[in-house]
């Protein structure tokens, strides 16, 4: 985590380690008129938690890296087809072509939304928000 008090310099973008630095250390230029423009606080996404909420329920890891509609659409489809993959089985119909790419889908779409929301995180991270 970011100290509250990092200064990034507006002219270079360089970060300067000495909250009470008056200059940048790379081009010289003056940082304590920025200051208060330099207070944002990034909020950095952790994709170990992203994949982790996915997984306990799936959509909310994409919901937590700020993808609302993404994350609710899962929360969506994923039961869908979580009824559709254990119905179809218990119903005898695994057998069917519908029944048998529910079951198959199921996993795959449980883990590929934990992945999703992963590297959605990383991605959102290096973007910066
Ligand atoms: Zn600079």
């Amino acid at each position: 985590m970011d100290a509250p008090l990092a200064q990034f310099c507006s002219n270079c973008g360089v970060r300067v380690q000495n909250p009470a630095a008056k200059h940048c250390t790379k081009c010289g230029q003056a940082l304590t008129a920025q200051r208060s423009q330099v207070m944002v606080v990034r909020t950095e996404k952790n994709p170990a938690l992203a994949a982790f909420l996915s997984m306990i329920w799936v959509g909310l890891g994409h919901i937590y890296n700020g993808r609302l509609l993404t994350g609710l659409a899962f929360m969506v489809v994923y039961p869908v087809v979580t009824v559709v993959a254990w119905f179809g089985l218990f119903a005898g119909l695994a057998g069917s072509v519908g029944g048998l790419v529910a079951f198959l889908v199921w996993p795959l779409l449980w883990v590929w939304a934990a992945a999703s929301a992963y590297k959605g995180a990383k991605r959102r991270n290096a973007e910066g928000g």
